[in-house]
Protein backbone atom coordinates (compact mmCIF):
# COMPACT_ATOMS: atom_id res chain seq x y z
CA UNK A 1 0.00 0.00 0.00
CA UNK A 2 1.46 3.23 -1.06
CA UNK A 3 1.38 6.11 1.64
CA UNK A 4 -1.26 8.33 0.94
CA UNK A 5 0.97 11.41 0.93
CA UNK A 6 3.13 9.99 -1.74
CA UNK A 7 0.07 9.48 -3.60
CA UNK A 8 -0.89 12.34 -3.49
CA UNK A 9 2.86 13.62 -4.55
CA UNK A 10 2.82 10.99 -7.36
CA UNK A 11 -0.59 12.40 -8.70
CA UNK A 12 -0.13 16.39 -8.39
CA UNK A 13 3.60 16.30 -9.96
CA UNK A 14 2.46 13.85 -12.58
CA UNK A 15 -0.70 16.13 -13.60
CA UNK A 16 1.86 18.84 -13.49
CA UNK A 17 4.31 17.57 -15.80
CA UNK A 18 2.21 16.55 -18.29
CA UNK A 19 -1.42 18.79 -17.99
CA UNK A 20 -4.54 17.01 -19.31
CA UNK A 21 -6.90 19.38 -21.44
CA UNK A 22 -4.10 21.94 -21.73
CA UNK A 23 -4.54 24.25 -24.53
CA UNK A 24 -7.49 26.60 -25.83
CA UNK A 25 -10.62 26.34 -27.49
CA UNK A 26 -11.47 28.63 -30.16
CA UNK A 27 -14.93 28.72 -30.63
CA UNK A 28 -15.75 28.31 -27.23
CA UNK A 29 -19.35 29.33 -25.62
CA UNK A 30 -17.78 30.19 -21.87
CA UNK A 31 -14.81 31.24 -20.71
CA UNK A 32 -12.87 32.93 -17.82
CA UNK A 33 -9.84 34.16 -16.40
CA UNK A 34 -8.39 33.63 -13.02
CA UNK A 35 -5.18 35.07 -11.03
CA UNK A 36 -3.97 34.36 -7.76
CA UNK A 37 -1.62 37.32 -6.89
CA UNK A 38 -0.04 35.59 -3.65
CA UNK A 39 1.49 33.25 -6.13
CA UNK A 40 1.41 34.37 -9.12
CA UNK A 41 -1.01 31.59 -10.85
CA UNK A 42 -2.52 32.61 -13.56
CA UNK A 43 -5.65 30.78 -16.11
CA UNK A 44 -7.69 30.85 -18.72
CA UNK A 45 -10.18 28.32 -19.17
CA UNK A 46 -12.26 27.58 -22.29
CA UNK A 47 -15.66 25.44 -22.51
CA UNK A 48 -18.32 24.71 -24.78
CA UNK A 49 -21.63 23.66 -23.14
CA UNK A 50 -24.73 22.80 -24.78
CA UNK A 51 -27.90 22.03 -23.49
CA UNK A 52 -26.65 21.76 -20.10
CA UNK A 53 -23.54 19.74 -20.60
CA UNK A 54 -19.97 20.82 -20.82
CA UNK A 55 -18.67 19.19 -24.03
CA UNK A 56 -15.36 20.53 -23.69
CA UNK A 57 -12.71 22.41 -21.39
CA UNK A 58 -9.77 23.58 -21.73
CA UNK A 59 -7.03 25.80 -19.71
CA UNK A 60 -3.91 27.95 -20.45
CA UNK A 61 -1.65 29.49 -18.13
CA UNK A 62 1.31 29.27 -15.78
CA UNK A 63 0.73 27.93 -11.92
CA UNK A 64 2.65 26.40 -9.18
CA UNK A 65 2.40 22.51 -9.22
CA UNK A 66 -0.47 22.42 -7.40
CA UNK A 67 -2.49 25.07 -9.59
CA UNK A 68 -1.91 23.29 -12.50
CA UNK A 69 -2.55 19.96 -11.33
CA UNK A 70 -5.84 20.72 -10.17
CA UNK A 71 -6.37 22.11 -13.42
CA UNK A 72 -5.86 19.06 -15.15
CA UNK A 73 -7.63 16.83 -13.01
CA UNK A 74 -10.93 19.57 -12.36
CA UNK A 75 -10.70 19.45 -16.11
CA UNK A 76 -11.10 15.65 -16.75
CA UNK A 77 -13.23 15.56 -13.71
CA UNK A 78 -16.08 17.95 -15.66
CA UNK A 79 -15.80 16.88 -19.24
CA UNK A 80 -18.82 14.80 -20.39
CA UNK A 81 -21.09 16.39 -17.01
CA UNK A 82 -24.33 18.69 -16.71
CA UNK A 83 -23.43 22.03 -15.67
CA UNK A 84 -25.54 21.25 -12.59
CA UNK A 85 -23.37 18.31 -11.72
CA UNK A 86 -20.21 20.20 -12.09
CA UNK A 87 -21.25 23.38 -9.67
CA UNK A 88 -21.67 20.74 -7.01
CA UNK A 89 -18.13 19.49 -7.76
CA UNK A 90 -17.01 22.50 -7.52
CA UNK A 91 -18.92 22.86 -3.47
CA UNK A 92 -17.37 19.55 -2.96
CA UNK A 93 -13.88 20.16 -3.91
CA UNK A 94 -13.87 23.89 -1.95
CA UNK A 95 -15.07 21.76 1.30
CA UNK A 96 -12.54 18.68 0.19
CA UNK A 97 -9.29 21.53 0.68
CA UNK A 98 -10.86 23.25 3.66
CA UNK A 99 -11.23 20.01 5.27
CA UNK A 100 -14.98 19.76 5.47
CA UNK A 101 -15.89 17.35 3.10
CA UNK A 102 -17.99 14.51 3.96
CA UNK A 103 -18.25 11.67 1.26
CA UNK A 104 -22.24 11.44 2.44
CA UNK A 105 -23.01 15.18 1.57
CA UNK A 106 -20.63 16.00 -0.74
CA UNK A 107 -19.87 12.57 -2.93
CA UNK A 108 -17.32 10.85 -4.06
CA UNK A 109 -15.02 13.01 -5.67
CA UNK A 110 -12.48 10.36 -7.23
CA UNK A 111 -8.91 11.11 -8.13
CA UNK A 112 -9.40 14.24 -6.33
CA UNK A 113 -9.04 13.20 -3.02
CA UNK A 114 -5.61 14.01 -3.24
CA UNK A 115 -5.86 17.29 -2.94
CA UNK A 116 -7.16 16.63 0.46
CA UNK A 117 -3.90 17.15 1.74
CA UNK A 118 -3.74 21.08 0.92
CA UNK A 119 -5.73 21.79 3.99
CA UNK A 120 -2.50 21.53 5.90
CA UNK A 121 -0.86 24.04 3.39
CA UNK A 122 -3.56 27.47 3.62
CA UNK A 123 -1.09 29.24 1.65
CA UNK A 124 -2.08 26.59 -0.65
CA UNK A 125 -5.73 26.35 -0.26
CA UNK A 126 -6.00 29.59 -2.80
CA UNK A 127 -3.92 28.00 -5.48
CA UNK A 128 -5.73 24.37 -5.70
CA UNK A 129 -9.43 26.61 -5.83
CA UNK A 130 -8.01 28.69 -8.32
CA UNK A 131 -9.04 26.67 -11.54
CA UNK A 132 -13.25 25.69 -9.67
CA UNK A 133 -13.12 29.34 -8.69
CA UNK A 134 -12.82 29.99 -12.59
CA UNK A 135 -14.84 27.58 -14.01
CA UNK A 136 -18.16 28.92 -11.60
CA UNK A 137 -17.23 32.35 -12.75
CA UNK A 138 -17.25 30.95 -16.24
CA UNK A 139 -20.73 29.01 -16.21
CA UNK A 140 -22.36 31.43 -14.07
CA UNK A 141 -20.94 34.32 -16.56
CA UNK A 142 -19.86 36.42 -14.05
CA UNK A 143 -16.53 38.46 -13.53
CA UNK A 144 -13.91 36.51 -11.97
CA UNK A 145 -13.26 36.97 -8.02
CA UNK A 146 -9.36 36.79 -7.48
CA UNK A 147 -8.95 36.19 -4.36
CA UNK A 148 -11.52 33.38 -3.08
ZN1 LIG B 1 0.08 28.52 -6.76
Amino acid sequence: MADPRELYQQVILEHNKKPRNFGKIHSCTHQAEGHNPLCGDQLYLTLIVQEGIIEDIQFEGRGCAIDVSSASLMTTAVKGKTVQDALKLIQAFRALVRGEWNPAAHGDLGKLVVFQGVKNLPVRVKCAVLPWATLQSALDGSPIASTE
